[in-house]
């Protein structure tokens, strides 16, 4: 299985202790061991930039996203 390949930066992928194990595991498995273009992180990041993406926000946070989205002046990217 690929990884993403913002894997090794992302601090989702590096930090497992700012979550709970099984949320984590699976959360990496769906987006980060999976389809990376649905990441809401990824997407966010290419509105926002990386370093405006928050460090705790999860790769399923479509609401965050879209805030973040909306305070930048610029449509959620879609999913791939
Ligand atoms: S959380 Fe998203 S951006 Fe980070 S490594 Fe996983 S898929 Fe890539």
């Amino acid at each position: 299985m690929e990884v993403c390949a913002w894997a090794e930066t992302c601090p989702f992928f590096s930090d497992e202790k700012e979550y709970s194990p099984e949320l984590y595991h699976v959360m990496r498995e769906r987006y980060c061991f999976g389809d990376s273009s649905t990441c809401a992180r990824k997407r966010a990041a290419l509105c926002v930039s990386r370093e405006n993406v928050p460090k705790t926000m999860l790769p399923a946070d479509e609401d965050e996203l879209r805030r973040l989205c909306e305070e930048a002046g610029c449509e959620p990217p879609a999913m791939a």
